[in-house]
C-alpha cells in the first residue's frame, strides 16, 4: 500500500492509473478507522480496479467550539487498516497542503442543510462541500463510497453531483452496527462507560419510530416517541429528532416514497448521530 502526503503525487499517480485504464475507487474519510469505513473500502474494492483512501480530518466542517481539537486520531493504526483490508492508496494530505491560503469562494448548500445536524451546525455542510470538491478534483474518481450513518451528508451530496455534473458515480453504503445496534463511529470512544451501555437506546428507540410510523404514519407521534425513550433510556441530550422525507430532506407528503427517521445525542463529551431509512409501502 502506497502511502501519498501531496495533492501533487496524488494527481500524478492517479494520471498513471487512469492512463492505464483504470477505474477509481474513493473513500473519503477523516480516520480512526472502524467496520463502518472498512465497509466502504469492501463496496469500492468490489467494482474497482484501485482504491484509495483519504484520511484527513478537515478542520473546515467544524463549527468554533466543536471537537476538532479533540478529534480521535491514531495514523499508524489507520494505515494498518487500510492496508489490511486492500486499500492500494491512503492520502493523507496536512491541513497547509490542502488549504494553503485562506478562501473566499464558498459552497452553500441550500435548503437540506437547514434541517438536521445543519441547524445547529449551520456552517458544517459548507465545510463538507468544499473538501468534497477539493478532493474530488485530485483524485477524480469513478466511483466515491459514503455511509447512510451521515444521511445529511449523502443527501447533500448526492445534489452538489447532480447539480454540477460530476462524472463520479455515488454509492451509498448502510450503516454498520455493533452488535448491541449502536451505529460505529469514531467519535464512540468518547463516551463514558456508562453512556457506553445508554447509547444502544437510540437505535433501539428509532426502531420503535419506524415500526410506530409503518403503521400510523403519525409524524408527531413517531417524532414523540423516539424522544421519549431516548430521554428515558439514555443521560444524554437531545440535539433533535426528526421526520423527513429522504434524499429531499423536506417535510413528508402524499408524494414521500423514502422516509428518514433521525436524531443527534449529546453525551458528556460527545454527540452521536443515527437513523432509520424506510419505505412508505403503496398500500393499493
Ligand atoms: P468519517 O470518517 O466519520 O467522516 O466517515 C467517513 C465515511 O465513512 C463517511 O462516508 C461515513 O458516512 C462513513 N461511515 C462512518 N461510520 C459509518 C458506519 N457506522 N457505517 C457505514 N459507514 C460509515
Amino acid at each position: 500500500m502506497k502511502q501519498l502526503h501531496t495533492i501533487a503525487q496524488c494527481k500524478q499517480w492517479i494520471e498513471a492509473a487512469k492512463a492505464s485504464g483504470q477505474t477509481i475507487g474513493f473513500v473519503p474519510t477523516m480516520g480512526y478507522l472502524h467496520e463502518g469505513h472498512l465497509a466502504l473500502v469492501n463496496a469500492a474494492k468490489q467494482e474497482n480496479d484501485l482504491v484509495i483512501m483519504s484520511i484527513f480530518v478537515n478542520p473546515t466542517q467544524f463549527g468554533p467550539g466543536e471537537d476538532y481539537e479533540v478529534y480521535p486520531r491514531d495514523e499508524n493504526r489507520d494505515l494498518a487498516l487500510a492496508k489490511k483490508v486492500g486499500v492500494d492508496v491512503v492520502f493523507t494530505p496536512t491541513v497547509d497542503e490542502m488549504y494553503p491560503k485562506e478562501t473566499t469562494i464558498q459552497i452553500v448548500p441550500g435548503a437540506q442543510k437547514n434541517v438536521l445536524c445543519g441547524k445547529s451546525r449551520p456552517t458544517h455542510f459548507d465545510g463538507v462541500l468544499q473538501v468534497i470538491l477539493k478532493l474530488f478534483n485530485i483524485v477524480t474518481p469513478t466511483t466515491a463510497y459514503f455511509g447512510m450513518k451521515d444521511a445529511q451528508q449523502l443527501a447533500i451530496i448526492e445534489t452538489f453531483m447532480e447539480a454540477f455534473n460530476f462524472s463520479t458515480t455515488i454509492r451509498r453504503v448502510p450503516t454498520i452496527r455493533e452488535e448491541d445496534g449502536l451505529a460505529k463511529s469514531s467519535r464512540n470512544v468518547h463516551l463514558t462507560e456508562i453512556e457506553r451501555l445508554e447509547a444502544p437506546a437510540i437505535y433501539k428507540a428509532l426502531q420503535s419510530g419506524q415500526a410506530l410510523f409503518r403503521k400510523t404514519k403519525n409524524t408527531a407521534q413517531t417524532i414523540e416517541t423516539v424522544r421519549q425513550q431516548i430521554e428515558t433510556h439514555t443521560s444524554g441530550k437531545i440535539d433533535y429528532v426528526e421526520l423527513l422525507a429522504y434524499p429531499q430532506l423536506t417535510p413528508i407528503d402524499a408524494h414521500t416514497t423514502e422516509v428518514i427517521i433521525a436524531t443527534a445525542v449529546h453525551f458528556a463529551h460527545t454527540r452521536l448521530i443515527d437513523n432509520i431509512i424506510l419505505q412508505i409501502e403503496d398500500e393499493e
